[in-house]
């Protein structure tokens, strides 16, 4: 893979806005450089437009470099920003597993690329050669989600690595439910893949959604390339503080994870008794796709109840699905008892 090949030339010919925190790094005495405010109230500074410090306490955690990570608003920032650093509009394409998180698909049409969705098998695994098949000279972006949402199921590793090692494109995997599954992180695998963007988020078992903060990990030179697209201050500093307290926390968020697997498992084996349910998918993640007698029906029956379930019915292989997150004991009940 030639790296540079993939970017697109206006991104390659770039020459980012240099922001006053840019340029003056260390210790000062007087800051008259950003038209602050200088009257002090904790946040009258522009924030670091790196994340330096919570990028450092990440990658303790994961085990990468600092400058192999970029936080984004949420993990749909570097989905978008995939988009618009490799894929040049109306001529690159992106292929992607169906069915997968609709965000891949709605930045593709925002950033008017073609996007190519090829079915998951019936059992949602993925067979590598038939998405490789819809490959050609201009696609640059795959998308794989793994454990994939709506399905819940992890992609099969020999399946990923075929796609990684014979596409010379970008390969993105997905991993927002990761931390469900007793899957090893693909993290693992970026100094053997070059091609490889990782994508996790604090959305989902970090319990930090309404702060919208998600991550992408990948190569230095692939990760340079974001801090060139991104807006310079992405991260508001009280996400970055709250983010970097909250990561201290990883006792409460493991034990939160362990109940949730263990519902997961308890409603696996309950919501079959229901005789509305046809099958029960099984999941890596902290939701269930349930197929019922009547999504559409079903979805209103218990919107009235005031039970808000994802209908995921008319999307690829989803027929009559319901996408049901795993809530706490006392909601899980509750579904139980009204289903
Ligand atoms: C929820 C979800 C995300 C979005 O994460 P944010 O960080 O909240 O933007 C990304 N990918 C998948 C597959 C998701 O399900």
């Amino acid at each position: 893979m030639k790296l540079k090949e993939l970017i697109r030339p206006n991104i390659l010919a770039l020459a980012p806005y240099s922001c006053a925190r840019d340029e003056f790094k260390g210790e000062a005495r007087v800051f008259v450089d950003a038209n602050e405010n200088p009257f002090q109230n904790g946040y009258n500074r522009y924030p670091d437009p790196l994340q330096l410090a919570l990028k450092e306490k990440i990658a303790k955690m994961k085990g990468v470099k600092p400058t192999q990570i970029m936080l984004g608003n949420g993990s749909d920032e570097p989905i978008d920003l995939i988009y618009r650093i490799f894929c040049e509009p109306k001529n690159n394409n992106a292929v992607a597993i169906a069915p997968s998180y609709g965000m891949y698909g709605v930045c593709a049409d925002i950033n008017n690329v073609e996007y190519r969705k090829v079915s998951l098998n019936s059992d949602f695994s993925l067979d590598a050669e038939r998405l490789l098949a819809a490959v050609d000279e201009k696609t640059h972006v795959i998308w794989l989600c793994s454990p994939n949402n709506p399905s819940g199921n992890l992609l099969n590793r020999t399946e990923i690595e075929k796609i990684l090692t014979s596409f010379g494109g970008i390969v993105v995997v997905d991993e927002a439910y990761q931390d469900f599954s007793a899957e090893e992180s693909w993290i693992n695998s970026l100094d053997r893949y070059p091609n490889l963007i990782v994508l996790q988020t604090f959305s989902k078992a970090w319990g930090m959604a309404g702060v919208r903060c998600g991550m992408a990990f990948a190569s230095e030179e692939i990760i340079s390339y974001f801090n060139k697209v991104k807006y310079p201050y992405n991260i508001n500093l009280l996400t970055q503080e709250f983010v970097s307290r909250r990561l201290d926390l990883v006792a409460e968020k493991e034990s939160q994870v362990g109940i949730i697997l263990r519902e997961r498992a308890m409603m696996q084996e309950m919501l079959p008794k229901s005789k509305r349910v046809r099958k029960v998918h099984p999941s890596d993640a902290n939701f269930l796709l349930v197929e019922v007698d009547n999504a559409p029906s079903l979805y209103a029956e218990l919107a009235d109840k005031g039970i808000v379930t994802r209908s995921r019915h008319n999307v690829t292989l989803c027929n009559n699905c319901l996408r049901i997150t795993i809530g706490t004991p006392e909601e899980n009940q509750i579904l139980l008892k009204e289903i």
